[in-house]
């Protein structure tokens, strides 16, 4: 999953380099993570409570 959001909605970028990957959700790049669907929800959390500060 995404380290930044927590979303599961991830795509490999070069097939050749396994440690790249692209988050449709926040356009996140780099390595993810592997977790369960308990810590999804924390960075879930965490990220949505960013964006609010952000926009308030
Ligand atoms: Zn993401």
């Amino acid at each position: 999953m995404c380290p930044r959001c927590g979303s599961t909605d991830v795509d490999w970028i070069i097939p050749q380099n396994w440690s790249m990957w692209v988050c449709k959700n926040c356009d996140y790049t780099g390595p993810i993570i592997i977790g369960d669907k308990e810590l999804s929800k924390e960075i879930k959390e965490d990220w949505e409570n960013n964006q609010k500060e952000k926009t308030n």
